[in-house]
């Protein structure tokens, strides 16, 4: 009977994994770009010191970026641009920023956790080839585009055929939008200020050829509230999702879209964020075993980034 007991419990085991890995690397604070810039250390500090007074930092999956990326970055960037960015002295940070997006994926798909949060600098969704000058100018703050070597990480390393990516970030992933523009196995979704760098990403821009349907830009008002961004999802996301049926949903989490920071004008607070995290889980539930790997994009207003990853990453970790 026990054995019988010990059987059943075994096949009952869950399907789908509990807790959230935090991925991150020392090195990311190395990175700077000029004296008094706002993409600065001083963001994830500020992010680090708010997860241990908080308390959240114990409960989180403490986990160290390793691993190589070049050969995934060579399938979104050509060779023109990998010369420009090789030549800048932080290169291997840019790398690294890009592995944090893919140990994140690691740690969710071996089943350690059921989600991630990749806390990487620089960031990555303006980092269009072509847009940099010879001297490695980083476009946007942003060398390789993370997200998208991500999602294309994820398509080679776990055969995973549909990738959602999610970006939040007050400005328009272009890069994002750029690397995926023709390709139906990625659908983008992106709430941005139309207005704002890099002043790409109206709602016409919908796709091309097989891809065409697969790029949703959902321009917000300035001034833009949780109400606007939570309509837009609810509205342009959703209904897109749900045909599309993801294997992988991946986040541009960029905070500069929150209240008070220093690059935005809109006004989501970190309740209009949690909002957010808990729709975008909800979808990761009912399609993809609630498989979820968010990336930092931008926030430069410190303390309220680390407000608001605070809220997000609660939430990922807490919302059943
Ligand atoms: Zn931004």
């Amino acid at each position: 009977m026990g054995l019988y007991t010990t059987n059943l419990a075994a096949d009952k085991k869950p399907e789908i994994a509990t807790g959230t890995a935090f991925v991150y690397h020392p090195d990311y604070q190395k990175h700077v770009l000029e004296e008094g810039h706002p993409e600065s250390p001083a963001r994830l500090q500020a992010i680090l010191k708010r997860l241990k007074e908080g308390g959240l930092e114990k409960e989180l999956l403490q986990v160290k970026t390793s691993g190589k990326p070049m050969d995934y970055i060579k399938k979104v960037h050509g060779k023109e641009h990998l010369a420009i960015i090789q030549s800048y002295p932080n290169e291997a940070i840019c790398q690294l920023a890009v592995q944090g997006g893919c140990t994140g994926i690691d740690q969710v798909m071996s089943g350690k956790v059921r989600n991630a949060f990749c806390a990487v600098r620089p960031p990555g969704h303006h980092a269009v080839d072509g847009l940099h000058t010879k001297q490695a100018q980083a476009f946007g703050f942003c060398f390789y585009s993370n997200v998208a070597i991500a999602a294309r990480y994820a398509q080679l390393k776990y055969k995973l055929k549909k990738i959602l990516i999610i970006d939040w970030d007050y400005h328009h992933g272009n890069s994002t939008e750029w690397a995926f523009y023709t390709d139906p196995s990625v659908l983008f979704f992106s709430t941005h200020d139309l207005r704002a760098f890099p002043g790409t990403g109206s709602a016409d821009k919908k796709g091309a050829g097989a891809g065409l349907g697969f790029n949703i830009n959902a321009p917000l008002p300035p001034g833009a509230t949780d109400k606007d961004i939570l309509t837009a999802f609810e509205k342009k996301l959703l209904p897109a999702a749900e045909k599309f049926k993801p294997d992988l949903i991946l986040i541009s989490a960029g905070f500069d879209s929150r209240k008070d920071d220093l690059l935005g004008n809109f006004k989501i607070t970190d309740d209009g964020f949690i909002a957010l995290t808990k729709m975008v889980m909800e979808l990761a539930k009912k399609h993809c075993k609630s498989r979820l790997v968010s990336i930092l994009e931008g926030g430069y207003n410190v303390q309220g980034l680390a407000l608001a990853t605070e809220a997000h990453l609660k939430t990922m970790l807490k919302e059943k």
